[in-house]
Order: structure tokens, then C-alpha cells, then sequence
């Protein structure tokens, strides 16, 4: 990486010095300047001069044992200084000779000058400083403004790297969000061809993932794709910096891609400025002018010229929605943990960098670091590597690997990210359970993908259904269906495991939320019909309303959504029971591929039992 210096001494450079000679100044040459001469004299002459009349003030000063006094020669002050002599006549023969006595005597001559050359001077020193490089910072003037910002934080820098380095080579996996950024890439190689059409690209587009999963790594391959310059700064860098350097800072930063492009702009960690603004007391002044400046620039400047913008995120939701506005970061490219996959290709990535031997096989480590980010795996990798160095022998071997994935893991399996095999297995089986419970159904939306990856949501795997219409009514049946559905999870813990897991607490939470609402606003239940039992004065507050109705009925209405759930509970239990070849198999599938899409769920569910719905098949 390299830093992006410009070739004029930086501002500091200056600042520095003209602070190094302002210390200097007045350590040493203002004091010496402003005292006055002092002469010491013995304590005899002294006694000489008092008696002489010549004295003007006397002060004794007990801790360093000394009398300091002027004597007046014409209108010109004398300083003299001499030693303590135990004298009690001392004070009746100045009292005598009609001399003042005082605490101290002023050896500096001038008070108001010292004041003033000391105190004054450097403060306006200070202050013309300041002008000087908020004038420099705003006039904008490119070299200048780098200049005058470099000042502000010392790590607080614009990167400039003509090359990253990095391809989609270097990435493994993550294919979705590579296909994402190839038209960003394919944007950045011929912007003319978009703009001849009048194509806009979206201006920005934003990376979401959990830590580790290869999000600046994947910005960076795109400015190696691409070819063009890769301007990049973490969003913390912004917010560490003085009060206006961080808006300055922004504007700078896209005055000068704007020179540069075709280019990147990646905005790292952007939830550090770019979280949601709020009205309360005490908010961060800085951040949101740092993030309104954002907002402005993003606004402004033209996307045809080929600066495209890229910022990454783990905490997508702490966002401000203003940037996720139409012609801000409008697209979102997700990027998780890897799959089994992934994770081997990961593995394989970083073996090319270290010398390994042929028989490794990394599908058997990738097996065994279900939960690890792209990071993770890097870092085991190297940590092989140390451990074949201290094995003193020249080749990372299998065991290395294995070793190393005990050390990460041990690591992680406290962030609880990594998962034993024992619960994967039934995550596995919660997962399929669902899946099969909506497929066995008529009126069930068809199965999109199934996962048993962690999200960073803290799901341990999930179901994906899709319908294909977009759909505004649902019937009671499909209420149902729907309900059967998400206690297919715990149908199949129950089914195969013989015991039940907290897995399952959402999906209780939905199926009891549909099933109250069939009762108390649908109208669904037989026991109460068309009768509205709870109103809801203020759709925006929340989703629950108020019972209108009294507490004996409310006690019937949960036993009604209770036998709601139970009837669905059954049936999911049946519908898994007569299909239990199928679960196992879907199950140790799932297990063995960590993600798969619906076509395969399909397919697999027809070759062990053909009677499948034609509804579902789509
Ligand atoms: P993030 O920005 O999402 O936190 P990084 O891009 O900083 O993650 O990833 C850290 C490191 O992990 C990368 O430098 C790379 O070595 C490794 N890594 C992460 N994901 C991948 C991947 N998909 N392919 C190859 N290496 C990866
Ligand atoms: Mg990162
Ligand atoms: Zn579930």
C-alpha cells in the first residue's frame, strides 16, 4: 500500500518548526532578554550602601538565603544581590535609612512587556497559524488541501494505489457478490459505453457481511479488475479526526477521485460515520458532518464519469437510512460465511502462498470449521505454516492443518461461531424438517434454498421460501400451512433427535403470532367468527393492539390459538413421520453441503418419493 504523499513538505512540516522555535524562544532567549543585569555584592559593601543612602527596596528571600535590592543611579535601577547575614539590626538600620522592605523585588524589568512577549506573541503566533491552514484547507486548492489535512491525523490518510494487488483470483467463493461487482468492473473498463446509452450506474454500492468474510478484500480486487486508481479510508478514520477535518476530509477525498477517474472510492467500516442520526443531546456533532458531507458529495457529483463508490459494512441495520437512498448506496451485495465450498476454495487460495504438501485435503479441514470466516481460514493457514517452521520441517502437512484448526477454532468456539458437528446435525434436521413439512403441503410457498451457513443474525441455518406472485390475501388454509410449517423445525428434533432444542424459540414466536391473529383479527377460528377482539389504534407503534375484549374471553381466545398451533404441530409431526426415508436423506445432504438450493431439495425429495405435489415442483 502506498501512502499518498504529496511532493510539497507537508504543512506539519512547518507547524512544527515554527513550534520548536517558539520553545526554544521562550525557554531561552526571552528570559534572558527581559532580566536585568543583577551584580552580587558582599554583605559588608551592602551595609555600605545602606548607610550610603543609595538603597531603594530591599527583599530577603529565607530559601535560597539571599537579599536581593536596587539602588537608584540617576533614573537608572541598580539589581544587586548578596548573602543572608544573621544581622538582627539589620531591619532598624534600613528602617532608619528610610528603606523600603518589601516581599519581593521584580528582577524583570517591565512587566507588561514580559506579559506581553511571552504570552501574547505566541498565542498570535497560534492563531495566524490556524488562519492559515483553514484558509489553505477551504480555498481548495488540490495539493493544498492534502497538504493542510495531512496535518489532522497522522493515520488519518488517503490511500492512492494505482494497483491493488488483488483479483477476483484472490477471492474464493462468494460468487454472488463477485457476479455483483463484475458490472461495476465492466462499468469502471468502458464507462463511455454507459454513458453513450445514458445507462446510470448506481453510485454506490454497499458490501454487508460478517467480520472476515472478504468484504475489503473484495473491493480491492475490484479496483484490481478494473485497473483504475483504489482511493480507500475506514469510516473510524473519519471520526477520530479534529472538528471540520472529517467534512474537509470528505470533500477532498472525492475532489480528488473526481481527478482520477475512472476510480474507487471504498469506504471502510461507513457504519462508524453512517449511523442512523438522532436528535438527542449529546449526538455526535462531527460524525454528522462528516455523514452530511458524505450525503452532499454523493449528491453532487456525476456517476458518469466512472468514480464508483463501495463502502463496507457488518451493521447494516445500524445504518442511516438516508444513505441507503435511490442514488446513494442504493445496491446492497451480501456477503456471508462460507459453505463448505467456499471454505475449501478459501483453503486453497491461501495454500497457494505457502509451500504444501500434495496429499493435504482440505475438504477435511473445511469440514471441520463450519462457522469460520474467510479470515479464519487465512489465519489457518498461516498458523500451519508457523507450526511446520517449528517442526523444523519445510512443507505444511495434514497434521499441521489439523492442529492449527484446533488452535483457531478453540479460539473462536468462544464467539460461538463454529459449530460441533453433533449440532450441526440437528440444525441440519430442523432445517430439512421445515423444508418438508412446506413441500408435503399444497397452498406452501416452494422452498428457495436451505442453509444450515450461520447468519450473522444469529440463526444457525435457515429456510428460504419464495412465492412466485407476490401475494396480498392469505387463506386460512395457507395460515395453517404456514404454521405446520414452522413447527416442522421442532417436529423433526422431536421426530429424530427424541428430544426438542431453543432452536426453535422463532419460529414458535411466528407460529403463535399468525395463529393469534387467524382468532382475534381475522375472523378464522370457529369459535369466534367474524368478531373483532382487539383493535389497533396506532398501526405504526406496533403490531400488537389492544384486547377489546373482556379477560374470560381473552382466556378462551389463547386456548383457541393454543389448539390452533397444536392441530398444525400434529400434522407437521405426521407429514414428517410418513416421509422419514426422505428426511434422513435430505438431512445428511444438507449436512454434507451446508447449503442447497430448492431445485436440488426437489429434485433429491422426487427420487425418494415421487408423489410430491405438482404445485410444489415449481
Ligand atoms: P472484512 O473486510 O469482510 O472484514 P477482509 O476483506 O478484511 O474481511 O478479510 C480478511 C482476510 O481474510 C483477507 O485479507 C483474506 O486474506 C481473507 N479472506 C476473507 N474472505 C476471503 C475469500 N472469500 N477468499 C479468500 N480470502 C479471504
Ligand atoms: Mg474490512
Ligand atoms: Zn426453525
Amino acid at each position: 500500500m502506498k501512502e499518498h504523499t504529496p511532493s510539497k513538505k507537508p504543512m506539519y512540516y512547518y507547524a512544527i518548526i515554527a513550534m520548536i522555535a517558539l520553545l526554544l524562544l521562550n525557554a531561552f532567549v526571552f528570559p534572558s532578554l527581559m532580566q536585568n543585569e543583577v551584580k552580587e555584592v558582599s554583605y559588608n559593601e551592602f551595609l555600605k550602601l545602606i548607610d550610603s543612602g543609595k538603597i531603594n527596596e530591599v527583599s530577603r528571600d529565607d530559601a535560597t538565603q539571599t537579599i536581593t535590592f536596587t539602588s537608584l543611579d540617576g533614573d537608572k535601577t541598580l539589581y544587586y544581590k548578596t548573602g543572608i547575614w544573621p544581622d538582627d539590626t539589620l531591619v532598624s538600620r534600613l528602617d532608619s535609612a528610610g528603606v523600603k522592605f518589601t516581599a519581593s523585588i521584580p528582577t524583570q524589568a517591565n512587566p507588561l512587556m514580559t506579559f506581553l512577549i511571552s504570552w501574547m506573541l505566541p498565542i498570535l503566533i497560534f492563531v495566524a497559524l490556524g488562519q492559515f491552514l483553514m484558509k489553505r484547507m477551504q480555498n481548495g486548492m488540490p495539493g493544498g488541501v492534502g497538504n493542510a489535512l495531512s496535518f489532522g491525523k497522522a493515520n488519518a490518510k488517503i490511500y492512492v494505489e494505482a494497483q491493488t494487488g488483488k483479483t477476483f483470483n484472490d477471492v474464493a467463493g462468494q460468487d454472488e457478490a463477485k457476479e455483483a461487482l463484475l458490472e461495476i468492473v465492466d462499468f469502471l473498463h468502458n464507462p463511455d459505453r454507459y454513458a453513450d446509452i445514458g445507462a446510470k450506474l448506481p453510485k454506490g454500492a454497499l458490501l454487508v457481511g460478517p467480520p472476515g468474510t472478504g468484504k475489503t478484500l473484495m473491493a480491492k480486487a475490484v479496483a484490481g479488475e478494473a485497473n483504475v486508481p483504489f482511493f480507500s479510508i475506514s469510516g473510524s478514520a473519519f471520526v477520530e479526526m479534529f472538528v471540520g477535518m472529517g467534512a474537509a476530509k470528505v470533500r477532498d477525498l472525492f475532489s480528488q477521485a473526481e481527478q482520477k477517474a475512472p476510480c474507487i472510492v471504498f469506504i471502510d467500516e461507513i457504519d462508524t460515520i453512517g449511523k442512523k442520526r438522532d436528535n438527542v443531546m449529546g449526538g455526535n456533532d462531527e460524525r454528522e458532518q462528516t455523514l452530511n458531507q458524505l450525503l452532499t458529495e454523493m449528491d453532487g457529483f456525476d456517476a458518469r464519469k466512472g468514480v464508483v463508490i463501495l463502502a463496507a459494512t457488518n451493521r447494516p441495520d445500524s445504518l442511516d437510512p438516508a444513505l441507503l437512498r435511490p442514488g446513494r448506496f442504493d445496491r446492497r451485495i451480501h456477503v456471508e460465511l462460507p459453505d463448505l465450498k467456499g471454505r475449501t476454495d478459501i483453503l486453497k487460495v491461501h495454500a497457494r502462498s505457502v509451500k504444501i504438501s500434495e496429499s493435504v485435503d482440505f475438504e477435511a479441514v473445511a469440514r471441520a470449521t463450519s462457522g469460520a470466516s474467510g479470515a479464519d481460514l487465512a489465519n489457518i493457514i498461516n498458523e500451519a505454516a508457523l507450526r511446520a517452521v517449528r517442526m523444523k520441517r519445510d512443507i505444511v502437512e495434514q497434521a499441521d492443518l489439523e492442529e492449527s484448526v484446533e488452535v483457531v477454532i478453540a479460539g473462536y468456539a468462544r464467539k460461538n461461531a463454529v459449530i460441533s458437528p453433533k449440532e450441526k446435525r440437528i440444525v441440519a434436521y430442523h432445517e430439512i424438517g421445515h423444508a418438508l413439512v412446506a413441500a408435503k403441503q399444497t397452498e406452501s410457498a416452494p422452498v428457495h434454498k436451505i442453509t444450515i451457513v450461520p447468519r450473522t443474525s444469529g440463526a444457525l441455518g435457515y429456510t428460504m421460501q419464495i412465492d412466485e406472485n407476490e401475494h396480498y390475501l392469505m387463506t386460512r388454509e395457507e395460515a395453517e400451512n404456514k404454521i405446520a410449517t414452522l413447527t416442522g423445525g421442532r417436529a423433526a428434533e422431536e421426530t429424530v433427535f427424541g428430544t426438542i432444542t431453543t432452536g426453535a424459540s422463532n419460529d414458535i414466536e411466528q407460529a403463535t403470532r399468525i395463529a393469534r391473529a387467524m382468532v382475534v383479527r381475522y375472523g378464522m377460528s370457529d369459535a369466534f367468527g367474524m368478531v373483532a377482539l382487539e383493535c389497533n389504534s396506532n398501526p405504526y407503534l406496533s403490531q400488537d393492539g389492544a384486547m377489546t375484549c373482556s379477560s374470560d374471553t381473552a382466556a378462551r381466545v389463547d386456548a383457541e390459538v393454543i389448539a390452533i398451533v397444536d392441530r398444525s404441530h400434529q400434522r407437521a409431526r405426521q407429514i414428517l413421520k410418513e416421509n422419514e426415508v426422505a428426511l434422513h436423506k435430505l438431512a445428511e445432504h444438507l449436512l454434507e453441503r451446508e447449503t442447497i438450493t430448492g431445485e436440488e431439495f426437489m429434485q433429491l425429495l422426487k427420487d425418494v418419493s415421487p408423489e410430491i405435489p405438482a404445485a410444489v415442483i415449481a
